[in-house]
């Protein structure tokens, strides 16, 4: 299942949108790691932002983490996006299962918890990290990315992420869309947008329509002429291989690598992001600690 996400701007230049559709990306990750519904709904949602987000990166080979970590009974939420539209993520607690909220909908603030915070970092490909925190909000994540952005970047942003669970527990509609006020935009522009958006159905009630990106795209922003300025490829992707878990076990230093070696003579590592497991034998552990001792 590929995904697309879509960029765009209005022809004056003041407010940007990005749309993704996600449902292949919300789904494999719920098979990857057998979430209830609301975990389903929470992680989906925060790997729609991080692609979306992942989208902004300005240069190739950088990559953003955004890890939400609030009181609730999901614990951490993380995600990993790059800029070349590649997203995974996980769930501390993928059965952690609540009661739907007052409105009937999953209750994923609930879930994430309020207290706690939101976190950003992104890896800049060789500079230093930049990492931003906010406190959690509500905790539905598009309203959490959304204060992130005012507080840390000091960008005006709308941002809509729904994740819609079917019956038999599989995803029905996943996706979101993020509206970005330049700092340039007048007054006229903004209240014009603001009055575009009181009037807007959910994320996933437009899904439910069939709307592709790009009509997605000119319902938001009805009141403007916009113009689409690329379509691409996303979806799930986990990079891990044999090289990257065995630096992994390498960065734990001799004395753990020894601990292993004389307590269990092997070790067995699952990628928490995608859950192959890689298998090391004595001999290869003791290769390991060669390259630790280095
Ligand atoms: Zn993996």
């Amino acid at each position: 299942m590929s995904d697309k996400l879509t960029k765009a701007v209005t022809k004056n230049g003041f407010i940007r949108i990005y749309a993704v559709n996600s449902k292949g990306i919300a789904e494999n990750a719920r098979k990857f790691h057998s979430t209830m519904p609301t975990g389903t709904a929470a992680l989906g949602r925060l790997l729609t932002g991080a692609v979306l987000m992942g989208a902004m990166l300005k240069d190739e080979n950088t990559s953003l983490t955004l890890q939400m970590h609030g009181d609730g009974p999901l614990g951490r939420v993380m995600a990993v996006a790059n800029s070349e539209g590649d997203v995974k993520g996980y769930v501390e607690n993928p059965l952690a299962e609540l009661p739907l909220n007052h409105l009937g909908k999953l209750d994923v603030g609930g879930a994430i918890g309020r207290n706690g915070y939101l976190s950003v970092v992104k890896d800049m490909n060789m500079k230093e990290p930049y990492i931003g925190q906010v406190p959690i909000q509500t905790g539905e994540i598009g309203d959490d990315l959304a204060f992130y952005f005012a507080q840390s970047e000091q960008v005006a942003s709308l941002i809509a992420l729904g994740v819609l669970v079917d019956r038999d527990y599989s995803v029905k509609q996943a996706g979101g869309f993020i509206v970005q006020i330049m700092p340039d935009c007048d007054e006229f522009n903004l209240k014009k947008f603001e009055k575009a958006a009181e009037g807007l159905s959910s994320v996933t009630a437009m899904l439910e329509e069939g709307l592709s990106n790009e009509e997605l795209i000119r319902r938001v922003m009805h009141n403007f002429e916009v113009e689409i300025l690329e379509e691409k490829e996303v979806g799930y992707h986990c990079d891990c291989c044999d090289e990257r878990m065995q630096r992994a076990i390498v960065s734990l230093g001799k004395k753990e690598i020894q601990d292993i070696i004389d307590e269990q003579g092997e070790a067995e590592i699952v990628c928490q992001f995608c859950n192959k497991g890689y298998k090391y034998d004595k001999k290869a552990l003791e290769d390991m600690l060669e390259r630790a001792k280095r």
